[in-house]
């Protein structure tokens, strides 16, 4: 394998200016702190400006130094299973509700960000028969619901095709997020980790805030974070690699590929971002560090070579995200006034803002009806 590219672990998303934001020193009140300033955080912290609360926002890093900003761009419709299984699993009117949710969702993120998302559609493209007769299940699934999909066949194989779904630069998005939330009077703080926890007192190494509600948005080591939730949400590490820009390959949507591991983008720019093999890292991958592995690495730069493309690999990066057994993410007051969203399962970038949302009005005491969507029991 290539030696890893300098510096190491950094997305191929990280080319745009960002001037860093202080970390918090003193006291401060809030109305609400929200921990965590991924796409789940700072939907929720302007969620929450537009409800009139008083908003500190803390990020332990950089804002979307986690997964939110690393991650592969695909903002799909839809939960972490697949729409038959999920009818499976939920019941035909439970999973056709969030599908439309995340439907919904996407025309809100392309309006709040249109200059950084990209109405593409995306492939479901099968890699094996097996795979294919699941997409033909999916797809009969979604056309009984009046869900938009339709059958593909060209270059990339054989799948479906998601119309209505759309890609970005997750990092940029975020940037934009944050600038526009601190100008509407939200108070960010980065290099400022939560040390403590409560509904109404968060500690960070030099300062501390004093709130009447916190919500922790961090998917991730959300487990870490707040031990109730160990057994519930376990952290994965998922990895990508990006190339130079390239003429090799040409996809004009992202796609997915053996059952969601393998997922790609291409740039504007022409740069590929490919993700995936989870699973082939085996449990070493159930870890929290977030730093790329070998035998992950390995296995995308194999796949990426057969796939023709042999433009320099520039960038190696991973991130931590948190898995649930059953597919759907948390959504709950773990302690009093302690709000915890997290555990997106590999796809948080729709789910997430989604979430972030309906916590924020969660924790004000306003009306959330798609909040049990969520959190009904199976
Ligand atoms: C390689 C990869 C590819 C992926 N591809 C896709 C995709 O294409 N489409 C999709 O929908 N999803 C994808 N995902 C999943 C998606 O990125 C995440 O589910 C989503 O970004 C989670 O965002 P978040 O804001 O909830 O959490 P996070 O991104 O985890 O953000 C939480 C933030 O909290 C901060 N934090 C942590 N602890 C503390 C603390 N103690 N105090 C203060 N701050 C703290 C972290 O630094 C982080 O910035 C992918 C993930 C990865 C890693």
């Amino acid at each position: 394998m290539s030696i890893l590219p300098n510096p190491f672990n950094t997305p191929l998303w990280d080319d745009h200016p960002w001037t860093p934001l202080p970390p918090l020193e003193g006291e401060l009140e809030a109305d609400v702190c929200v921990v965590g300033l991924g796409g789940s955080g700072l939907n929720c912290v302007q969620e929450l400006l537009g409800l009139g609360a008083r908003v500190v926002g803390l990020e332990a890093g950089s804002v979307a130094g986690g997964a939110a900003g690393r991650n592969g761009g695909l903002l799909l419709a839809g939960t972490a299973m697949f729409y038959h299984d999920a009818v499976k699993a939920l019941g035909r009117e439970r999973a056709r509700a969030l599908y439309a949710l995340t439907l919904t969702e996407l025309g809100r993120t392309e309006a709040a960000t249109p200059e950084g998302v990209r109405r593409t559609g995306s492939l479901r493209i099968a890699a094996s028969p097996e795979e294919l007769s699941d997409c033909e299940q999916q797809l009969e699934a979604m056309r009984e619901d009046d869900l938009p999909v339709a059958p593909y066949s060209g270059p990339e194989g054989r799948g479906l095709l998601f119309p209505t779904d759309a890609v970005m630069n997750p990092l940029a998005r975020c940037q934009v997020l944050a600038r526009r939330a601190a100008q509407e009077g939200a108070l960010l703080f980065e290099s400022s980790p939560a040390l403590t926890l409560s509904g109404s007192l968060v500690t960070t190494p030099q300062g501390r805030v004093r709130c009447r509600e916190t919500i922790v948005a961090v998917d991730g080591r959300l487990e870490t974070l707040l031990p109730e939730l160990e057994g519930r949400v376990r952290t994965a590490r998922l990895q990508m690699l990006g190339t130079a820009p390239t003429r090799e390959l040409d996809l004009p949507r992202p796609l997915y590929t053996r059952w969601g591991y393998e997922y790609a983008q291409r740039r504007p720019s022409g740069s590929l971002a490919l993700g995936g093999f989870r699973d082939a890292g085996g449990e070493a991958e159930w870890e929290t560090t977030g730093e790329p592995s070998q035998e992950v690495q390995g296995r995308l730069e194999r796949f990426l070579r057969d796939l023709g493309v042999h433009a320099p690999i520039t960038h190696r990066w991973a991130a931590p995200v948190g898995y649930t057994k059953t597919g759907l993410p948390v959504l709950e007051e773990v302690r009093e006034n302690l709000w915890a969203l997290g555990g997106y399962s590999g796809t948080g970038n729709v789910i997430g803002a989604i979430l972030g949302r309906l916590a924020a009005r969660l924790a004000c005491g306003e009306a959330a009806p798609e909040a049990a969507l969520f959190t009904r029991p199976l």
